[in-house]
């Protein structure tokens, strides 16, 4: 199909687009089951036919090996497009709800309703999934969408772009590349849903920005992401899977493990198997990790200097380095680093370090690693390694995270019906599947009267002494 948007100058046209969508809306509200799976299929196919085009561009911005962009970028899509048509047809569908006795001789039901336009913004760190992934929510539910990518990957931006354009007419969806400017002016528009993934920092700008027109958010954002290692876990198991979802991506992502509680009794064993795991992983035959193939780098020299004055900083407040401490400026590369000795006012303990570094602390009562998680920003996520029993439970219960995953981490982003978000500091709201479709949807309550007389017609004025009793019993037994 022939690129129906470059034409179109960006800043300019915003508002023109956002009109035309809103037209398409109207449409949209009564698109069937079919038509809506008839445009997510147009992106499977798509995906499919250009895997190869995805992995370059997302390889041009930070290096990603083309395993991790299949893994982390291409799968996550495919299979939530998969997930999304076995089972748009149960989503759609109109649930009838109970009648309670009060409501009798009424009939209710909640109607799933397109918000209508709706705004993406991504994050640049799995910059084709996190556009992608709610664009497919979006369509499910029936919404035009204006996409706007991250300025810091202009490769898949750029891919981005060409996809939507061969895909969509731009009153259906449309990509609006650039930077905070471009975010600000789509912020002014009066969308029905905003679906934001980035920092807590940025995502207060965009639910101030949402409040003015009191548009709907999904808020996907960050956070420390902790670990808890029991002295039960098994160290060898926790250690594998732990090193494989903090240094994928080289651990920019938003579920990484991002600091690690371990108990006296195992932290020593702990540490000598991620050692050894990381070895396996990234430097199996011992010619050091930077020749590596499979590690991404980092997105850019600003994020280089933010994670490189992080580790100096804490090494100059006393920490250790179990492993790793290299970095080379030239190719954004930074060694995956387990650091020990932390103390709490270091940098790396005060915010969301979003890359190589592994701060691994201490503690031998459960209630103080509890304490210390609670006494923090609620994170994405929250790891525990080791027996499901009492332990387990007790840190389910006694912490609050968007997320959490008992022996492993990371993984739970891909099980499609599971809620995907966070809780306050680091999001509002959730994604994927099903959750996915009730963010972009309305549900509207319905209720069904008959015609005539009924039971609330006895409630009425004027208020005399029986209906007053009767209004009394209802209040009694109802
Ligand atoms: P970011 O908040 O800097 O940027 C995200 C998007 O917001 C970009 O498109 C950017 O152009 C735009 N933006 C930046 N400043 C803005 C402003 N002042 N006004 C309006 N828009 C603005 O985030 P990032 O650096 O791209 O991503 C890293 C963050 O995202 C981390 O905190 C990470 O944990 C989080 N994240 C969360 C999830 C999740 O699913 N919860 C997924 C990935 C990343």
């Amino acid at each position: 199909m022939i690129d129906q948007q470059t034409t179109i100058s960006k800043q300019d046209s915003a508002k023109e687009i956002f009109q035309s969508q809103k037209k398409t809306a109207l449409d949209w509200r009564l698109s069937t089951f079919k038509e809506r799976i008839a445009r997510i299929k147009l992106i499977r196919d798509w995906v499919k036919e250009n895997k190869v085009d995805i992995q370059n561009a997302i390889f041009e911005d930070f290096k990603k090996p083309a395993a991790e962009t299949d893994l982390s970028e291409v799968f996550p899509i495919t299979s939530e497009i998969n997930h999304t048509i076995s089972k748009l047809g149960s989503w759609m569908k109109p649930q009838k709800v109970g009648t309670p006795l009060a409501m009798i001789g009424t009939s209710g039901k909640i109607i799933y309703e397109p918000k209508g336009v709706s705004l993406i913004i991504g994050p640049w760190n799995y910059p084709f999934n996190l556009t992608i992934g709610p664009l497919i929510s979006a369509l499910a539910a029936g919404c035009p969408v204006i996409i706007k990518p991250s300025e810091l990957t202009p490769h898949t931006s750029e891919l981005i772009h060409r996809m939507i354009s061969e895909l969509f007419k731009p009153s259906e969806v449309m990509v609006f590349q650039g930077g905070v400017d471009m975010a600000k002016s789509l912020l002014a528009l009066p969308f029905d849903h905003i679906f934001f993934t980035g920092s807590p920092s940025v995502g207060k700008i965009v639910m101030e920005a949402a409040a003015k027109n009191l548009t709907s958010v999904t808020l996907e954002l960050g956070g420390k992401s902790p670990v808890i290692i029991s002295p039960e876990a098994d160290l060898k198991d926790a250690a594998e899977k732990l090193i494989g979802g903090k240094y994928i991506n080289a651990a920019q992502t938003c579920v990484a493990p991002d600091y690690i509680f371990a108990h006296s009794e195992v932290k020593e064993r702990l540490i000598l198997e991620m050692k050894s795991a990381i070895q396996r992983m990234y430097d199996p035959n011992f010619e050091g990790i930077e020749k590596s193939k499979d590690l991404a780098r980092i997105i850019n020299e600003k994020n280089f200097d933010r994670l490189n004055a992080m580790l100096k900083d804490a090494i100059q407040l006393g920490a250790k380095i179990e492993f790793g401490g290299s970095v080379n400026q030239r190719d954004r590369f930074i060694e995956p680093t387990l650091l020990t000795n932390i103390n709490h006012s270091m940098k790396i303990m005060q915010e969301e370090i979003f890359g190589p570094l592994l701060p691994i602390l201490e503690y031998s009562e459960l209630d103080h690693a509890i304490s210390f998680i609670n006494a923090n920003p609620k994170p994405l996520a929250l790891y525990y390694f080791g027996k499901k029993g009492q332990e387990s439970s007790r840190v389910l219960k006694e912490t609050s995270s968007g997320n959490a995953v008992l022996n492993d981490c990371v993984i739970h982003f891909l099980h499609p019906n599971l809620p995907f978000g966070g809780v306050n500091n680091s999001g509002i709201g959730s994604a994927h599947g099903h959750f996915g479709f009730l963010a972009f949807s309305h549900q509207k309550g319905v209720l069904s009267q008959r015609v005539g007389y009924n039971n609330v017609s006895l409630m009425r004025p004027p208020y005399t002494t029986a209906t007053r009793e009767l209004i009394s019993k209802l209040i009694k037994w109802l």
